[in-house]
């Protein structure tokens, strides 16, 4: 078996024991690697004490410079001894502490480069190696890696808990918990589903663990393929950056993706089914068989985040989930946060070059997870499902325990399909941004154009292969539109709809056609389509607010959850952009949705209640006072209704003992999250300013104070105070997030709400304070904000 190297470079084997100081939060690490070298070794290493380099009898010299360990071994062929010693810091990334409840635990989150923190390695997703762990720790605190337990036996004072081997795997998805852990397990054949939490929890934990077992049932049908370790853990982290993590056998959760009871809102239930069906996926799709290097983190991420859709609408058909695939949380899956972010230059390719950590961490967006997915779907529906699968399934055993491209990939469904997968693909994933397809009708025929769609209002000519249905009378045809303008015969045209259930990655525009358009059958899907492009249209100045707001007209009584919950969105910004204008269309609109959902009692109804509460709340004060009430029996509201009730309750009473109290009081993070979000509506300024400092106390977890800033964003007349709040305390919130990506996407979306009526503060602020692990977000952010800034200004002339 070759093994895994880059060059003149190969690892076999990394034997590693960590003698862990719990309490004290260091470690001294004792690492043998095994592997080959033509000249001197280089690794990669980051704020660990190196103190000895060695093979049998000799010692090695070595030197440090930023990231790199050059040690001077020659050509070298066996194992090396590496002695170091580390500090484990309260952060985010590479082995950290998590405090709850006045202790913590130890635990790592090694994606994409923080492996280095934690032991000198080749950290480089194509070098994958063996990993032998072990642990020296308390005698009364539990460790947790990819593998089972081999065997714990005595050394001194401590106990060592050694793991069994791992398969060949990259050095970013290894893991390593240590803490005081309950655990709860199931079986699904031979595989253990073992969910590990703080002391207390493993209750909330049943729901993951159900859904994990019915979704490995699942994978193991899709991929063809079995599961390939002998456990899961699915572990409850109390501080945790990213939603979830997929480390190989040991899936990392924020602990509010993981845990469900019957207080929990739907969109927390299926955002927790979500999850866990996503970092199963990927156990195959990115564990088994993993990406040569980042520039294609997009064909892990994208497909993860696809089939994790697929696998939850097998296992919950009455969620009709795929609604949350058009929009829905998270944002970065959606096709309206894909057609959103990709409409800016400051985009970036599907697969994109990338280099530094920094640079790396700020491309796991709505790129690389929900235009990726959106573009597979596509071509999903171009080869049909069954092809589609049967190409991912050869792709993974033909690269299992290995890497691949996405070359790879699209050579397997070519060879599957017989259709010219490279020649599509190569082009949607090289190319940024995405098509308008303008549709209009010469001498009986229908035509075609396509050009680069731009929030800007510019276009550029490029020309995509485009994968398009054409629905004529109820008929549909696929075409592939390889060329700029395309012409289709459309004899005796009743009623027209281009790109029906919206499955290709593009625009349509309608001229002079919208009659027919309004003749066919439309889904869910194609309404949403409609209700999104318009707006897109209309941020981008190639429709003006009336025409807009005809669009709307046409759903003022939508039945469908989709297209009303993105309305609700879309009047839910232009609300906080241009309140006067917009308040009463907003507060009608919303009222009759109220109306509409009144006797409904499905999970998506019952979402959709929630949401049009919240918007309402936030519109229309006599609402807020009436359902402010509600709040006195808090315990007995809805959970889909909770965050509206306690919103409603701030914003009518200002009542912030009261809601302090309710914070410090519950031991959900949901429902913290909910008081904080609430408090965060809070009609009088100095309460705001209040929320705003206890923040960054250090009371509120560190992973959720961004979603303290990112609620605050989205209340109307928040926005001068967060904006001066946000300048006098930007290092802090930096401090918090450091070397994660996080914060690249807050800026994407704040910016342009908070710089509307500021345009050169704000550019002149962020220009002055550059900030190279947010530099895409800010860059995008600023994009953004020009385009709001041009509407604002429009609509107020109107
Ligand atoms: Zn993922």
């Amino acid at each position: 078996m070759p093994l895994g190297g880059s060059g003149t470079m190969q690892v076999e084997e990394y034997d590693l024991v960590i003698d862990l100081d719990f309490s004290n939060l260091k470690f001294k690490g004792k690492l043998l690697i095994k592997l080959r070298t033509e000249e001197d070794l280089v690794l990669n290493s980051v704020g660990l004490d190196i103190g000895r380099v060695s093979s049998g009898e000799s010692v090695f010299r070595f030197s440090q410079k930023d990231e790199d360990l050059t040690v001077e071994t020659g050509r070298f062929d066996g194992i090396l001894q590496i002695d170091y010693a580390g500090s484990i810091p309260n952060s985010l990334a590479g082995i950290y502490s998590a405090p709850y409840d006045h202790t913590h635990i130890v635990t790592t989150h090694l994606e994409a480069a923080q492996a280095r923190r934690m032991f000198p390695c080749v950290d480089r997703p194509d070098v994958k190696a063996e990993f032998k762990l072990a642990v020296k720790i308390d005698k009364d605190l539990e460790a947790i890696s990819n593998m089972p337990i081999k065997s714990v036996g005595q050394d001194g004072q401590k106990k060592r808990v050694n793991f069994e081997k791992t398969p060949r795997m990259s050095t970013y998805l290894l893991y390593l918990g240590v803490g005081k852990f309950e655990t709860r397990t199931e079986k699904l054949g031979k595989t253990e589903i073992i969910v590990a939490t703080t002391p207390g929890k493993t209750k909330l934990g049943k729901f993951a663990q159900d859904e994990a077992r019915r979704a490995i049932e699942y994978f193991n049908s899709y991929y063809g393929l079995p599961y390939s370790l002998p456990k899961v853990h699915l572990i409850g982290v109390p501080e945790f950056a990213m939603g979830a993590m997929e480390n190989w056998g040991a899936i990392t959760f924020r602990e509010v993706m993981l845990f469900v009871d019957a207080n929990t809102s739907t969109r927390i239930k299926m955002r927790s089914s979500m999850g866990v069906a996503h970092e199963l996926a990927h156990q195959w799709f990115g564990d088994l068989v993993t990406m040569k290097w980042w520039d294609d983190i997009w064909l892990n991420e994208s497909f993860a985040t696809f089939v994790s859709y697929k696998a939850v609408n097998k296992l919950h058909p009455d969620w009709k989930i795929f609604n949350n695939f058009f929009n829905g949380d998270p944002k970065v899956e959606t096709l309206a946060g894909a057609l959103g972010r990709d409409c800016l230059k400051n985009t970036h390719p599907i697969e994109v070059k990338v280099k530094s950590p920094d640079e790396i961490e700020q491309i796991f967006d709505a790129i690389s997870y929900g235009k990726g997915a959106h573009v597979l779907r596509m071509i999903e529906a171009y080869l049909g499902e069954e092809a589609f699968r049967q190409g991912v399934s050869r792709y993974l055993s033909t690269h299992a325990y290995s890497n691949a491209t996405g070359n790879d990939l699209w050579s397997m469904l070519e060879a599957v399909s017989g259709k010219p997968v490279k020649r599509i693909m190569s082009h949607w994933v090289r190319e940024p941004g995405y098509p308008i397809v303008t549709v209009s009708l010469r001498d009986g025929m229908l035509v075609l154009r396509q050009e680069r769609f731009l929030l800007s209002g510019e276009t550029e000519d490029v020309t995509w292969p485009i994968p398009i249905v054409i629905e004529v009378n109820g008929e549909g045809r696929r075409i592939l539109m390889e060329k700029t303008e395309e012409i289709v015969e459309a004899k005796g045209l009743k009623s027209l709809k281009v790109n029906p259930d919206y499955t290709g990655f593009f625009l349509v525009k309608y001229v002079g056609l919208d009659a027919l358009l309004w003749e066919s059958q439309l889904s869910p899907f194609d309404k949403w389509g409609l209700v999104f492009d318009a707006f897109l249209f209309l941020l981008s100045g190639r429709i003006a607010f009336k025409e807009y707001l005809e669009v709307l007209n046409k759903f003022a009584k939508e039945a469908s959850v989709l297209p009303a919950g993105e309305i609700s969105d879309e009047l839910g910004l232009l609300h906080i952009l241009v309140p006067s204008k917009v308040a009463e269309i907003a507060k009608e609109f919303h009222h009759n949705q109220l109306e509409l959902l009144k006797d409904k009692t499905d999970e998506n109804s019952s979402m959709l209640r929630g949401k049009v509460a919240y918007r309402l709340a936030l519109v229309d004060g006599g609402y807020a006072s009436k359902l402010a009430e509600d709040f006195r029996d808090y315990a007995k509201v809805a959970p889909d209704m909770k965050q509206a009730v306690a919103l409603a309750y701030a914003r009518s009473t200002n009542d912030f003992d009261g809601l302090m109290k309710a914070y410090r009081g519950s031991d959900s993070d949901e429902d913290k999250l909910r008081f904080l979000n609430a408090m965060t509506g809070f009609a009088d300024e100095a309460l705001l300013r209040k929320t705003l400092g206890f923040a960054l106390t250090g009371e509120v977890k560190r992973q959720d104070v961004i979603a303290v800033i990112g609620s605050t964003a989205e209340k109307p007349h928040a926005g001068d105070i967060l904006w001066s709040w946000l300048q006098l305390n930007i290092e802090k919130i930096r401090e918090l997030y450091q070397n994660t990506g996080v914060l690249s996407g807050l800026f994407g979306s704040l910016i342009p709400i908070l710089g509307v009526g500021r345009v050169q503060e704000v550019e002149s602020f962020f220009n002055k304070h550059t900030m190279p692990e947010s530099e895409m977000g800010v860059r995008a952010g600023l994009e953004r904000l020009r385009a709001y800034d041009r509407l604002v200004k429009s609509i107020m002339q109107t």
